[in-house]
């Protein structure tokens, strides 16, 4: 039977490209469970071996983990850009198991032996660092899965596991429904001043599944919620402060008490962390988390996060200042009485006045051939590698979807991809993504060649093209797509063949935005931004004032959101590092304390942010907050390499371009991050270059 199906099934009878066209939801659920079932038997006789040589453990592993793998990876790509009710009830049937088959495999008691016995053996010292990598992190992935505990510790710990699991999804589902329940009507014109035409055309919308059939966006009656599009387009925008304070103090007090109260979860939930931690063998949740980090220890985050902060706070203060006086010169009370629930109002108004951008009215120059093209060119001229759409007819999932092949400068293929660039809201999920359909790996290469190669998936969702008019971005999609062909790049160009740790297989969760955000700061840099906007009709270069004004925008008021961002980091890194759960001081008391070290305008008594801390409680972020702030050190300092040599000297450009390809692209998590990182560099990350970016520094009358 399995023989036939892996030779007539579309979703496993494919050696480089799977015929997309011609793969159903039928084929979903027979190909998973016979490739499951597949690697099932293969990993069963695996364990009952004593492998000799590493090949004899890792080839045979590498070889039945990716025939799943690579199934899987074109099912969930279709669940994200061709989804239909019945490709989505195939997915969550044989969702399970496949978390059930990756879980077998990470806690397989047999193969953490035989790793442990490598990592001892006298051949160790002669391995590669790709090789003694891939080994360690494999070894301690397992030890956090409690491989390497004792039966009654085991047990102790798989109980831990299962009840924060659960702990997980009710603090979620109660953030949700705390969410959900709340609504706002408003009937009067008086209700809406100040509302702009979508949101009201949100909350008619909304009205009218609520209850209020007649609703509509000119006459109301108009509903108002705390889902993200209608709550910040009303706080940004309502003149009445009477219900900016209503809508406000329900949001900080979302999930903390009634039946959705969070409070008794987060306590059961960071007692357990910390029980975890200690069965594992560390002191803190905070050092579990971080020894798969790159970040070196809590001491080196909270570092981190405390120099952001002394550099944001003046900058923060000075945000406030501004907002008070632009109150004032309009004779607003709010001028004397800044409130929380008019800041995100008053910081709009401000924007308004020094920034005339208007996102819609920047479209016609940002087409996207011009932008790819634009694109591309400065790929190669950083990397020396060359981006074609692929003349060979490959078999899509839609009709825009286009292929592309990256070689490098003597025409030899290195990867390929597929752009998916529109938004097509029946099939395909929102926002943009980089996903992977096959790594590079020697043992995986085809029939003839010596190594398979990288294939990346892009998918973005901006405006289609209409008629003779091309897809016209705004800045924001722009940027989006430089940081998806960011990752994309360092899946594609990696040149490690050991497939688990080549391109973006096993890099550090607070590394992985690296390369994205080093190809986001490409957009604010004047050539390059000149290079890829020009007028879809006229041709048309920018005006230079919008230019200045694009650039200036990137800093509106990061003085405070740095400071919002590090407030959270601490609380996180607080909680899971110092916090006694048995202690008398509770989450709250730490957030109150943190936010009065912390920010300009302190929380309320009332604010119990940590009840919808979902990030930490219910998502991977607990003690990895700060990943965000982290990998943007990262970010900046690897651009500011590329401004110290000078961006307008294209050999210096180019030198630096093939430094970074040869190490940050080109190692990926083949060796710890921090290594990667000073190769590039030739020293560790320093924070000096996102402060700059940020405009964070001091000003000049602030430093006598
Ligand atoms: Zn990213």
């Amino acid at each position: 039977m399995n023989q036939s199906i892996f030779q007539t099934n579309p979703l496993l009878n494919w050696t480089t490209l799977p015929d997309f066209e011609s793969i159903t939801a039928e084929h979903v659920q027979p190909a998973m469970e016979a490739v499951l079932g597949q690697a099932e038997t293969d990993l069963t006789a695996l364990e009952g071996t004593d492998p000799a040589e590493w090949y004899d453990l890792l080839v045979p592993m590498e070889k039945l983990a990716d025939r799943v793998e690579r199934t899987w990876s074109v099912v969930s790509h279709l669940h994200g850009v061709r989804n239909t009710p019945e490709l989505r009830a195939a997915y969550e049937n044989v969702q399970p198991l496949v978390v059930a088959f990756s879980n077998r495999l990470a806690q397989s008691e047999g193969i953490y032996l035989a790793l442990t016995q490598f990592r001892e053996s006298d051949s160790w010292s002669g391995y590669s660092s790709a090789l003694k990598r891939c080994i360690e992190t494999s070894i301690r992935d397992r030890e956090l899965t409690g491989v390497g505990l004792s039966e009654d510790k085991r047990a102790t710990f798989n109980a831990n596991t299962n009840r924060l699991a659960e702990l997980a999804t009710r603090f979620s589902n109660n953030v949700l429904d705390a969410t959900r329940t709340f609504t706002m009507e408003l009937f009067s014109r008086d209700d809406i001043q100040g509302l702009p035409d979508s949101l009201l055309g949100l909350a008619a919308q909304t009205a009218r599944a609520k209850g209020h059939p007649e609703a509509s966006p000119e006459h109301g009656p108009w509903v108002i919620t705390l889902d993200m599009p209608s709550f910040i387009p009303f706080m940004q925008h309502s003149t009445r402060r009477d219900l900016r304070e209503k809508l406000y103090r329900v949001v900080i007090t979302r999930a903390s008490d009634g039946d959705l109260n969070n409070t008794p979860l987060m306590d059961e939930i960071l007692a357990l962390r910390r029980e975890r931690a200690v069965l594992l063998g560390f002191s803190t949740y905070a050092e579990l988390s971080l020894s798969r980090k790159m970040a070196p220890g809590a001491d080196r985050v909270e570092d981190l996060l405390f120099r952001l902060r002394d550099a944001a706070r003046p900058a923060a203060d000075r945000d406030m200042e501004e907002l008070r006086e632009l109150a004032r010169s309009l004779g607003a009370p709010e001028a004397e009485d800044m409130c929380h629930w008019d800041i995100p109002f008053w910081a709009e108004r401000l924007r308004e006045k020094r920034f005339s951008l208007n996102e819609e009215e920047l479209r016609p120059y940002f087409p996207l051939p011009r932008v790819l093209d634009g694109l591309f060119e400065l790929v190669r001229e950083l990397f020396n590698v060359q981006i074609r759409e692929s003349c060979e007819q490959v078999p899509v999932w839609n009709q825009a979807v286009r292929y592309f092949r990256v070689e490098d400068s003597a025409g030899n293929r290195l990867a390929s991809f597929y752009l998916d660039p529109y938004s097509r809201p029946e099939e395909k999920r929102g926002g943009a993504w980089m996903s992977d359909l096959v790594g590079r790996s020697a043992v995986l290469a085809p029939t003839g060649s010596a190594v398979r190669l990288p294939v990346a998936f892009i998918c973005c969702n901006q405006t289609p093209p209409v008629d003779d008019t091309p897809s016209l971005m705004t800045f924001r999609e722009v940027t989006t797509l430089f940081h998806e062909f960011g990752h994309a790049l360092q899946h594609m160009l990696t040149t490690v063949d050991l497939g688990p740790v080549a391109g973006i297989n096993n890099v550090e969760w607070d590394a992985v935005e690296l390369a994205s955000q080093f190809m986001e700061n490409w957009c604010y840099h004047r050539p390059t931004l000149e290079r890829i906007a020009a007028h879809y009709e006229t041709g048309a270069s920018l005006p230079e004032e919008t230019i200045n004004s694009i650039l200036a925008a990137r800093t509106f008021r990061e003085g405070s959101n740095t400071l919002r961002q590090v407030f959270f980091g601490l609380m996180d890194m607080d909680l899971h590092l110092r916090h006694d759960p048995a202690g008398t001081e509770t989450p709250a008391m730490v957030q109150e304390r943190l936010a009065r070290e912390t920010l300009t305008m302190p929380t309320l008594a009332e604010d119990r942010f940590l009840c919808s801390f979902s990030h930490i409680f219910a998502g991977g972020y607990a003690a990895g907050y700060y990943s965000y702030k982290w990998a943007e050190v990262l970010s900046a300092d690897g651009f500011a390499a590329f401004e110290e040599a000078g961006l307008d000297d294209p050999a210096a450009v180019q030198r630096l371009g093939g430094k970074f390809r040869n190490t940050v692209l080109a190692l990926g998590g083949s060796r710890h991050p921090m290594e990667v990182f000073t190769l590039f560099r030739g020293r560790e990350p320093r924070i000096d270059a996102l402060i700059r970016h940020m405009g964070l520094e001091q000003k000049e009358e602030e430093q006598s």
